[in-house]
């Protein structure tokens, strides 16, 4: 295919190379879905004349696409379907009932629901962890978007071969696929739910493949105890000992963390993924960001799936990432706005293990783009752009978003997924399942 030229012009362009990096009347030229350059504004719209495509953005806000580090986008079938519940009542009576219920056509239209809910608030790249993942990864091929696809695994007695099989096959289908836009990691649950051996093998696995690993970490109190009275370590500790602290790891969730263990997590290749809305809304507790961030622990956002987020809205995870640690340690200075964009850009990039191709306006790098505009009664006017965006935007500021160089939504309009057909089949595919599990 031949690279088209794409011109975004006039935006203030946040680059998130540094606080200060901010381009006023910014024009960015794409070449190929990648960043050619990016500097002041050059010429006119009109002057561009075939040589490119342009968006004028003219008084609009330019930031590199947001990273949704954690989620199970196909858990949008189950939004608000089991509510007020103890956790383990949530998760045993409600949910993974459902779950066993769920079709490879099912988890296809309920991940087809979520893109288009990530793509409207400002999402380029997502991190899923669930299963049916070649439906997944259809859907995700289908509607331009990017995503690090992990299957997950939670091994039976017997079960721990095949899986691993299934999930090196899914990789050599898989990653790498859609032009570069899908990668595989792969997905063990948690360690309290996969033995160490099993993790172990998991590590060799990655190793072998070239693919990161992607599990849920210290989510709960209950899941540490859990882990402690099966294997006698906590999860950490785990997870050190069957070699994934060396590898490209994205731990999900850290809420419940030592200080030797937030040591341990600071050299990680990968990140961990915080995600206080699901955090908050299961009760499970508040993560310790800013020991975290003193640490200099590699920090990224998730929503985690709408069943326990409520939304995938990357807007809400970032304004609860900035307030909670406010609230907690009393302290209205930390985290800055600018660091917390920079989690949901940058950082998300590298749990995904591309901070070399994403998460920066940079010359060189992959063209994951969204347009804001702040020119509404909730967001006007700006004062301090960084925190108008974390604690005053939300999805109703997305106007444009571009991945790997073409546009998936221009001026409100979804391009690459017909919403009515989606919202159609999700309705009628969660009512069978709500009636099926009760
Ligand atoms: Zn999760």
């Amino acid at each position: 295919m031949a690279p088209r030229r794409l011109v975004i012009a006039g935006a203030t362009a946040l680059t998130m190379c540094g606080p200060a990096a901010v381009i006023p009347d910014s024009e960015i030229v794409v070449e190929g879905g990648y960043i050619a350059s990016v500097g002041p504004r050059s010429r006119r719209a009109g002057a561009w004349g075939g040589e490119a495509e342009v968006i004028d953005a003219t008084g609009k806000v330019l930031i590199p696409g947001l990273v949704n580090a954690h989620v199970h986008a196909a858990m949008t079938l189950l939004r608000g379907y089991a509510e007020d519940l103890p956790l383990q009542e949530w998760l045993r009576e409600k949910v993974w009932p459902a779950e066993s219920r769920l079709t490879p056509e099912d988890v296809y239209w309920g991940t087809l629901l979520g893109i288009a809910e990530m793509i409207f608030s400002g999402t380029t790249s997502f991190a899923d962890m669930y299963f049916h993942m070649d439906e997944v990864a259809e859907a995700v091929s289908q509607t331009g978007v990017r995503a690090a696809l992990a299957p997950g695994l939670v091994p039976g007695p017997d079960s721990g071969e095949a899986l691993l099989e299934a999930a090196r096959a899914f990789a050599v289908r898989w990653h790498g696929a859609a032009e570069g836009r899908i990668s595989v990691m792969l997905g063990p649950h948690a360690p309290y739910t996969c033995p160490p051996d099993f993790l172990a093998r998991v590590a060799r696995l990655s190793r072998e493949l070239g693919v990161g690993v992607h599990i849920h970490l210290a989510e709960t109190q209950e899941e540490i105890g859990e882990c402690l009275a099966r294997y006698g370590r906590r999860p950490v500790q785990t997870l050190r000992e069957a070699g994934l602290l060396e590898g490209l790891l994205l731990a999900a969730h850290c809420v419940h963390l030592e200080q030797d263990e937030i040591r341990a997590l600071r050299s990680l290749r990968g990140a961990c993924v915080l995600c206080p809305v699901s955090n908050l809304k299961l009760g499970a507790g508040v993560a310790p960001l800013l020991e975290m961030l003193d640490a200099g622990v590699p920090l990224a956002l998730g929503t985690d799936g709408a069943a326990s987020a409520g939304a995938l809205d990357m807007f809400r995870a970032m304004r609860l990432a900035a307030l909670l640690p406010r609230g907690v340690s009393r302290d209205p200075t930390r985290p800055p706005a600018y660091r917390v964009l920079e989690m949901a850009t940058a950082g998300g990039a590298r749990a995904l293990g591309q901070e070399r191709i994403l998460g920066r306006l940079e010359p060189g790098m992959k063209a994951d783009l969204v347009v804001l505009d702040l020119r509404l009664p909730g967001t006007w006017p700006v004062h301090d752009i960084y925190a108008g965006i974390v604690y005053s935007a939300g999805p109703g500021n997305v106007e444009t978003v571009i991945v790997d160089g073409r546009p998936v939504l221009l001026e409100r309009r979804l391009l690459t997924i017909d919403l009515p057909r989606v919202m159609a089949e999700c309705d009628e595919r969660a009512r069978r399942l709500a009636a099926a599990v009760g």
